[in-house]
């Protein structure tokens, strides 16, 4: 979402999403920040830094103004302006199995953002279980599937399932994941509801362990 139609939605939309000072107390004044960016490191000598989690269609000259008014940034030079990052991706629900592997092309194998997942932890995850599947292709064993009831199998059974109609790339998130019966109060306490699922999405996955 670009930062400018964030912040078309209401003066205070930015300062509750990609701006929200949580846990950052001003340490001269002891006070709250109201808002805040984040600049991280990037490059080994401290030169460069990047403004984390903003996404602009803003031109040149209006990206500069805009930084500038940012206390601290007054005199700050910009190497790289801001744009707006598309992902590349297979069209996973038709060409993909639970396993990453083409269903077409059984010797060709996808892993990480390419195949509609996004994140760090769910490339690595599934570049895991793309190398393993992979191997065992070679070997002639059988391909692993795992379980909807973990997050790794709930996305790759999201991304292979062939009735999506308009496809688009997801994270992992406690909504693909199988349900699991729960009473009524269990399920109303979000942190112990996580807790079972997650307990039960480790029981599951250890039965991969070789
Ligand atoms: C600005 C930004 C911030 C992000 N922040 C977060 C975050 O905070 N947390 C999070 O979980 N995720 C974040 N992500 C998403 C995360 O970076 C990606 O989901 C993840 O890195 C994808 O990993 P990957 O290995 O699939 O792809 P990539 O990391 O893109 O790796 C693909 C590699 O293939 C190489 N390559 C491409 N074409 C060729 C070719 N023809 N020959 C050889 N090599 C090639 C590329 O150079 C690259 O090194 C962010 C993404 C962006 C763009």
């Amino acid at each position: 979402m670009p930062i400018e139609v964030l912040a078309s939605r209401g003066v205070d939309t930015l300062r509750f999403g990609p701006m929200k000072p949580v846990g950052l107390v001003d340490k001269r004044t002891g006070t709250k920040n109201y808002a805040v960016v984040q600049l991280r490191q990037d490059d080994a000598q401290a030169n460069l830094y990047n403004l984390v989690g903003f996404q602009t269609n803003l031109k040149w000259g209006a990206q500069k103004e805009l930084l500038q008014t940012i206390p601290g940034l007054e005199n700050v030079n910009i190497v790289r302006y801001g744009v707006m990052h598309q992902n590349t991706f297979i069209n996973s629900p038709k060409v993909l199995n639970p396993s990453f592997q083409s269903r077409k092309n059984p010797n060709i194998f996808f892993a990480g953002q390419i195949t509609g997942t996004e994140g760090y932890t769910e490339s690595i995850a599934g570049g895991l279980l793309t190398g393993i599947n992979m191997a065992r292709y070679l070997n002639n064993q059988e391909l692993l599937t795992l379980p909807q009831t973990t997050m790794l199998g709930a996305l790759t059974a999201y991304i292979s399932c062939p009735e999506h109609t308009s496809f688009q790339p997801i994270n992992s998130n406690w909504g693909i994941i199988a349900t699991m019966e729960m009473d009524r109060k269990t399920r109303k306490d979000k942190k112990l509801k996580n807790q079972l699922y997650a307990q039960r999405a480790i029981d599951e996955i250890q039965k991969f362990h070789p």
